[in-house]
């Protein structure tokens, strides 16, 4: 089971001048099975935010709790092992290594957690029958439309089985019918194995897919639609 809860979280960064407020008082709280869209202006903290619940980034003050784990009782090592474990991450762009194949982009994040097992494997080659991408396993980044890569980086994101998938304008690159397809893959992958699912996007046709949206202007949070 997988839970997400974020407590009043604050981002302060120094500046010359007065501190620079980047996210102010955010909360949420999100189960597995529920996904959400945060939309906003450039500069408005989103990212921020994404890397804060990622673990990737620490707030100024507040909580991100994860499966009731406080995130920032946790020591560096044990921080890495807890993110490959729980967390799949998608950005705008793919960052797939040039030199590995599809399956080995695939499988890359399995790697820390040790040997790759036979399941692993087939766990692989399911994901990217599930992306539409068994014909292209052997093929290397470059040998792919901007589509497949970004459907490649979904199927990376999954290969652990995380229960927290989040999403940093996954289809920003992409033109509309292939951002749609990769929209709509998010969203089966997320039927497929229960997770919580945040995607931040400037497409208002991707964040009306999601169960509900949430805006962040200038570090706040409020809710525009959905549940609750
Ligand atoms: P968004 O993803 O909504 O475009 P970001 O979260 O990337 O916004 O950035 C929010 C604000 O925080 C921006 O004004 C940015 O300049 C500022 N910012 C981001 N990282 C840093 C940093 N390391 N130091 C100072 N300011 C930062
Ligand atoms: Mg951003």
């Amino acid at each position: 089971m997988s839970k997400l809860q974020v407590d009043n979280v604050s981002k302060h960064y120094a500046t010359r001048s007065q501190p620079l407020e980047v996210l102010r008082g955010v909360s949420l709280a999100l189960e597995a099975g529920q996904n959400l869209a945060i939309v906003g202006p450039s500069g408005s903290g989103k990212s921020t935010l994404l890397s804060i619940i990622g673990t990737l980034d620490q707030p100024t003050s507040g909580r991100v709790l994860i499966n009731d784990i406080d995130v920032q009782g946790l020591s560096e090592p044990e921080l890495a092992a807890f993110r490959s474990r729980r967390i799949g991450f998608v950005f705008q762009d793919h960052y797939l290594l040039p030199q590995c194949s599809v399956l080995e982009n695939v499988l890359l994040p399995a790697v820390p957690l040790g040997p790759i097992s036979v399941e692993t494997f087939q766990r692989a080659e399911m994901l990217l029958e599930r992306v539409g991408l068994s014909e292209r396993r052997e093929h290397r980044p470059a040998e792919l439309s901007g589509g497949e890569r970004q459907r490649t980086a979904l199927a990376r994101a999954m290969i652990n089985g995380p229960g927290l998938l989040l999403a940093d304008e996954p289809t920003g690159n992409l033109d509309r019918t292939t951002a749609d397809r990769v929209g709509q893959l998010l969203l089966e992958l997320q039927q497929q194995e229960p997770m919580i699912l945040i995607v931040v996007t400037h497409s208002q046709r991707l964040a009306e897919t999601m169960q509900c949206r949430y805006e962040l202007d200038a570090g706040v949070l409020r809710q525009l639609a959905g549940l609750r």
